[in-house]
């Protein structure tokens, strides 16, 4: 039987870790094949030698007295030492390397514009870089591209209580913007997968993770921006205002452009209240129909307070390593349901939850089994359920090769994709292991072998594109296209669609020197 389930405690919202993944060459559908961040950069292949295929596009390369006029307009804030070069060059999965001869550090947006002034007269193309943690390679060059660092735009400009909003430039790191909304009794909208993330970068991928669903995506919350265009036109569509219904709303054009149209210099942010009490629960089910009705009860009984509803299957858990499953107190079960709530009621949220699990049991909808600890004095429970969910991907990846996609499907479709990929994805993938943020649709689906194979891997990406295609389903929900899956776009975008994405692109970038390589099929 269950024991009480519910906990309430005072804690801030926790961060959930996706894992790390890596592309290979050349194909239709990028492979996320999990890696060790911690491998030296300088023992990463050369981008422009794994993928031969790949054509220098028509830019100029940086003479000598390119970097000393660089050196100038960011008044000395420019690196050039092969070394110190080599983090700005590798990607954050140690599985590509650019050979950029720069990075320069602009601090204001005019200084922004003045280099991407000058690289658009001397046809040099760049690469826009946060905290370089893109996951599909976006934020490192393919070849000698410029890079231009966000790091030094790190001013907080206004953080209005009463209205909600903040505004900062778009160096500022997630970690430092939830402290400053937190300060404010506000609730900085993005989740912390990964703190040193700069809000200019999260809002060029367009990042999204588990409460999404609940407290919205960048679309909705980016209520202005400012961006340097290639020629170094400062486009200035910074507002708090939530309704402005003037003519076209272009900042969402730069909303997950990845780099690709601009370099964003400053942000506007919705941010609302913060909750006070988060709750977190995990349930164990028998099945994924069983999983879909809880979490169809759970939206129903938990209404506005429900902020998060992850699934896990049984091959996903049980990859973390046991020594935490044993000392978070969580057995094997066929399916696992995290629940959070976040509100400002502490007796008011419990009582719902308590509710809806008494509704779960008489319905018997999960199976019994208790959590735990169940202390309530206990400041990492939900840190540790949280835990569970994000260290799927790492833990799969330190015992063989993971082949990762992430992919939007209705939810009926998704467990069906899983069985059949475990029926039909090959002899060589032994475990299919799948998550996902239940709210949202979006599913994440490992497939583990001992080793990594090309062959493996074309027919995964056509079994996974054909199915998720069918179904009507997007094949990146939320890490973006960047390098490694920039052929997706013709496999899931109406032709119409590319073709006003590319115009757009060349009204804006007609020599292409922002973030080339990227994003756009190669074909295009
Ligand atoms: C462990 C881990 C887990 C992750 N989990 C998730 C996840 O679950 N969901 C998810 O959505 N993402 C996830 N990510 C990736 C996520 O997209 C990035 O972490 C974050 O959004 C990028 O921020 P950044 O500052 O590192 O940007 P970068 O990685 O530096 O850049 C990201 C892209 O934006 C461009 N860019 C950067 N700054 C600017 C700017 N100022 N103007 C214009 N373009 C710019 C870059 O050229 C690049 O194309 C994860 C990353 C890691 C390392």
């Amino acid at each position: 039987m269950f024991a009480r389930l519910t906990v309430t405690m005072r804690v801030p919202l926790t961060r959930c870790l996706l894992g790390s993944l890596r592309g290979q060459p050349g194909q239709a559908r990028a492979l996320f094949t999990l890696q060790d961040h911690s491998k030296k950069p300088s023992s990463v292949p050369l981008t422009k030698e794994s993928f031969k295929q790949l054509r220098r596009g028509d830019f100029a390369e940086a003479t000598p007295d390119d970097l000393s006029k660089l050196k100038e307009l960011v008044k000395g804030r420019i690196e050039t030492d092969k070394d110190d070069l080599l983090k700005h060059n590798c990607d954050w999965m140690r599985t590509l390397r650019g050979s950029s001869p720069c990075v320069v550090f602009p601090k204001t947006t005019e200084e922004v514009s003045a280099v991407l002034k000058y690289c658009s007269s001397r046809r040099l193309a760049v690469v826009p870089q946060g905290a370089n943690t893109s996951l599909v390679g976006g934020s490192v060059p393919v070849f000698d591209e410029v890079i231009i660092s966000t790091k030094e735009l790190d001013d907080i400009i206004d953080i209005d209580a009463d209205g909600g909003t903040l505004s900062c430039e778009a160096g500022c790191s997630l970690k430092t913007l939830e402290k400053k909304a937190r300060k404010k009794h506000l609730f900085f909208p993005v989740d912390l997968y990964i703190r040193e993330a700069q809000i200019g970068g999260v809002v060029a991928a367009d990042m999204a993770g588990p409460r999404t669903a609940r407290y919205g995506n960048l679309h909705g919350n980016v209520l202005g921006l400012e961006v340097v265009l290639p020629d170094g036109t400062v486009l200035n569509s910074m507002s708090n205002m939530r309704k402005d219904n003037t003519g076209f709303d272009l900042k969402q054009m730069f909303v997950g452009s990845e780099g690709s149209l601009g370099i964003i210099t400053k942000v506007s942010m919705a941010c609302p209240p913060r909750p006070k009490f988060i709750n977190v629960a995990m349930v164990y089910t028998e099945s994924f129909d069983h999983v879909l009705e809880i979490m169809r009860l759970a939206k129903e009984q938990l209404g506005e307070i429900m902020s998060a509803c992850e699934f896990m299957d049984n091959d996903a858990v049980m990859s973390v390593k046991q020594k935490h499953l044993t000392m978070w107190g969580v057995p094997s079960k066929p399916y696992y349901v995290l629940i959070e709530t976040a509100g400002h009621c502490d007796m008011h949220d419990e009582e719902k939850l308590k509710f809806l699990f008494n509704l779960l049991k008489d319905k018997e909808l999960i199976m019994d089994g208790q959590i735990g600890p169940l202390n309530y004095d206990d400041p990492t429970f939900v840190e540790r359920l949280w835990n569970i969910n994000g260290r799927i991907l790492t833990a799969l990846s330190s015992t063989g090769n993971v082949y990762h996609y992430d992919v939007s499907m209705p939810h009926s479709k998704q467990y069906p994709l899983v069985q059949k990929l475990r029926q039909e994805a090959g002899s060589d993938i032994t475990k299919v292991a799948s998550f996902g943020h239940l709210l949202d649709g979006n599913l994440h689906i490992a497939l583990q072998s001992e080793s990594f194979s090309a062959d493996t891997l074309d027919r995964l990406d056509q079994l996974i594109t054909e199915n998720v295609t069918a179904a009507g389903g997007a094949v990146s929900a939320e890490l973006g296209c960047g390098f490694k899956s920039r052929n997706l776009g013709a496999h899931c975008k109406d032709p119409v669609e590319m073709k006003l994405m590319r115009d757009v692109k060349k009204m804006l970038d007609p020599q292409g020197i922002m973030n080339p390589y990227k994003v756009f099929p190669d074909s295009q």
